[in-house]
């Protein structure tokens, strides 16, 4: 456990995710840290960017990490290394793991998204958290060290899907290990261009990364995925980069939720059942839809930051507008990488060069 004041501090922010962390910094900026409170799970948040660049053996622990206890130190914000388990939005309420019922005059939940995987299935290796994803990579590498031939599958094929494929064959490269990617769409990356889904097609056949495409996985059992069609597919080990989810435990808070369980918010970043909680990343679901995706969470900070102020003060709150083209950058391996935005695609040496400045840039700005 981090620091605590006797008077907690007016707002309580939820999860290290890639809003608060910089919300965290512009309050600290600002000599407002002190009217902030963080809460989350572990000291360490990771930057989902760079977790292939981890995968693959290009950057090490720290460079993928922002250290939330010595972000918020700067700033004189307290931190609460704990998880929240619930939320009592009537009594103005967090409750913690450790029994605690923390009160919050404003709170903001940050907290991400987890995999969720087809009902029922428990076995395989989930890439998120991503917190704890090194870890269970550890499981992996002890797997593959045997010198046994295996076959990994790397289950959805959305962008961190192919990455993670990409970056497994990478760093496995001296090993027996064959590595498919698996999912129920017929491409990899069907949200994304046509020609990026041609591009990594056609790297990942110069690679060998096998795929099986329009395979909707509804079992995995006794080292056999099983599709709806009824095909089945042997495997050593499957790692689950599936679409998002959100925690169960939020059903049971009165917030307003979608369909998915995701907080509802306006266009103010603000639940549209409570006027008094904001959320923002993955675990908000915007008036006008967006893919859970980083770049979202990390253009929300600053008017999160901006609006919890206002907020406070009982000003008018700022309207937050998500882009409609964003750029995504895929990592292939030998250092390449493919850009990909308004349906245009290109790939090559400097483009990961580009993704690296980009990505070293977001994780100084926490140092
Ligand atoms: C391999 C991979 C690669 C990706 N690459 C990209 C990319 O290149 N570009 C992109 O835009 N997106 C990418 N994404 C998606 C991206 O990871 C997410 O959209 C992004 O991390 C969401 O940020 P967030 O702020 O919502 O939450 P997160 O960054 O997930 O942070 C949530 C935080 O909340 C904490 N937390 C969770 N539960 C609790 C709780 N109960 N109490 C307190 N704290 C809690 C967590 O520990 C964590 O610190 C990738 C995803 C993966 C898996």
């Amino acid at each position: 456990m981090g620091d605590r004041t006797d008077v907690p501090p007016p707002i309580v922010l939820l999860g290290g995710g890639h809003a608060h962390v910089e919300v965290v910094r512009r309050f600290g900026e600002l000599g407002l840290g002190h009217q902030i409170l963080l809460v989350s799970p572990s000291r360490h948040a990771p930057y989902s960017g760079m977790l292939p660049g981890y995968i693959s053996g290009k950057y090490g622990f720290d460079d993928f990490h922002i250290d939330l206890a010595a972000l918020c130190a700067r700033g004189g914000t307290p931190f609460l290394e704990t998880w929240a388990t619930g939320i009592d939005p009537d009594r103005r309420r967090v409750k913690l793991e450790s029994g605690e019922d923390l009160p919050y005059q404003l709170l903001s939940v940050d907290i991400g998204s987890f995999p969720s995987l087809p009902e029922g299935i428990v076995g395989g290796i989930s890439v998120k958290p991503i917190a704890s994803f090194t870890d269970r990579l550890s499981r992996l590498d002890a797997l593959c060290a045997n010198g046994t031939p295996l076959r990994l599958a790397v289950i959805g094929q959305g962008v961190a899907g192919v990455e993670v494929a990409f970056a497994l064959k990478q760093r496995y490269r001296q090993h027996q290990i064959q590595i498919a990617l698996v999912g129920r769409a017929e491409q990899p990356v069907p949200e994304r261009s046509r020609r990026t889904r041609q591009l990594v097609e056609h790297e990942m056949q110069a690679i060998g990364i096998e795929q099986y495409a329009a395979f909707d996985v509804v079992d995995f059992r006794d080292g056999t995925l099983v599709a709806r069609d009824g095909r089945r597919l042997a495997v050593d080990e499957v790692v689950w980069t599936t679409s998002s989810g959100a925690p169960t435990w939020l059903r049971d808070t009165g917030l307003g939720l979608d369909a998915s369980g995701f907080i509802r918010v306006d266009d103010a970043l603000r639940s549209v059942s409570h006027t008094d909680v904001f959320a923002a990343g993955d675990i908000a679901s915007l008036p006008d839809p967006r893919p859970k995706a980083g770049v979202f969470a990390v253009r929300q900070g600053p008017l999160l930051a901006e609006n919890l102020q206002r907020c406070l003060a009982g000003a008018a709150l700022a309207t937050y507008r998500p882009q409609n083209f964003w750029l995504v950058l895929i990592s292939l391996t030998n250092g390449r990488a493919i850009a990909d935005k308004w349906g245009l695609a290109i790939v090559g040496g400097w483009v990961a060069r580009w993704k690296h400045r980009i990505d070293s840039r977001f994780m100084q700005r926490y140092r």
